[in-house]
């Protein structure tokens, strides 16, 4: 699992991008990692070169073990307001100007029972002073955990829909999709719907096709994270396109994570063919070794995708967020003139 170097055009470190699928916990850069751990008293990583080891992965199984490392040292909810800042000061840098971030309230109350109220603070702390600072906007979809519980995802549901005067605009369905199916989550979606909270789910990453069907049709998402496991049932694509449900794309995590067995061989350019509505996402981009400009590149690379097409898939992620009306028309106006001054004459 190394890093692919990757080079990245002009037009695509400029283009102005929106983020729809992005794990705060996942994005951590490695030098705010380093100062947690010295808050913290971790001795056996002192400096930056022992935190990187952190960052390079065998396989999925080493990946996994590194991820737990990271959230066990996430001891105080204090330690989000740093990760929020730097996090979307990363994202600032690459010109993302909306980010819906997903946050998992529950590992950091799994191991040190961190209060959610207070680690909402913290992460509304970082997000105001990158916001001061960098053209950014952020949004936060709330991760129910679905090996957790379905007491537990009652919980977060329920703090979700107190949390809307915050910054929290919905929920998603994230864990081990593999062992704890979407059905029992039905009335849970539905309860959060009624409350005005917006709704995806991970699926179809590491389940089958019936995953997303039960996503689809017991839980009322709006939006499918990954669905790559889509391409298995024909008639789950021509669905999707009809019913205009949309797809957050993931390719460089799917890869990484076995749901496909290279870049080439993911379907986001038949789905992009197909009319399917679709979004680039870095999922988990540090650990990962990723970011969306390179999500991008990779796509260009493998997949042929031209500067006009990648200007029309962003502003489809611009027309599949959760923004009010008003905050997706700047984007487009922004994506617009972006487009003519880079010799396109429309989006
Ligand atoms: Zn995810």
């Amino acid at each position: 699992m190394n890093r692919v170097a990757q080079s990245v055009s002009p037009f695509l470190q400029q283009l102005p991008k929106v983020e729809l699928h992005l794990h705060l916990e996942g994005a951590i850069p490695p030098e705010t990692l380093l100062g947690v751990f010295r808050r913290h008293g971790n001795t056996e990583m002192a400096c930056l070169e022992d935190v990187l080891r952190l960052y390079q992965h065998r396989d999925f199984y080493d990946f996994l073990a590194h991820f737990r490392t990271i959230l066990e040292w996430l001891r105080d909810a204090d330690d989000l307001e740093p990760i929020t800042y730097d996090v979307l000061s990363n994202l600032a840098r690459q010109n993302v100007r909306y980010a819906e971030v997903i946050f998992s309230p529950g590992t950091l109350l799994h191991f040190h029972g961190l209060d959610p109220d207070r680690v909402l603070d913290a992460i509304q702390r970082g997000y105001a002073r990158a916001r001061s600072e960098h053209a950014i906007e952020m949004a936060l979809l709330l991760d129910l955990t679905r090996n957790m519980g379905l007491e537990y995802g009652w919980r977060m549901a329920r703090f979700a829909a107190g949390a809307q005067d915050r910054g929290v605009i919905g929920i998603t369905l994230g864990g081990n999709e593999r062992d704890f199916p979407a059905a029992p989550y039905a009335e849970i979606y539905q309860w959060a719907r009624d409350q005005g909270l917006r709704v995806t789910a991970h699926a179809g990453e590491a389940a089958g096709p019936e995953s997303v069907w039960d996503c689809i049709r017991l839980l009322g998402v709006e939006r499918i994270g990954h669905g790559v496991r889509m391409e298995d049932d024909p008639r789950l694509a021509e669905y999707v396109v009809e019913h205009g449900i949309a797809i957050e794309c993931c390719p460089w995590s799917n890869v990484l994570t076995g749901a496909v067995e290279s870049l080439e061989a993911h379907p986001v350019r038949r789905w992009f063919e197909r009319g399917v509505r679709l979004s680039i996402n870095s999922d988990d981009p540090t650990l990962f070794g990723t970011d969306i400009t390179r999500e991008l590149a990779r796509l260009q690379a493998a997949h042929g995708f031209s500067d006009g097409e990648i200007l029309h898939i962003m502003a489809q992620a611009v027309q599949m967020s959760f923004l009010p009306e008003g905050g997706k028309a700047r984007l487009r106006r922004l994506l617009a003139e972006f487009a003519v001054q880079n010799g396109f004459q429309t989006l």
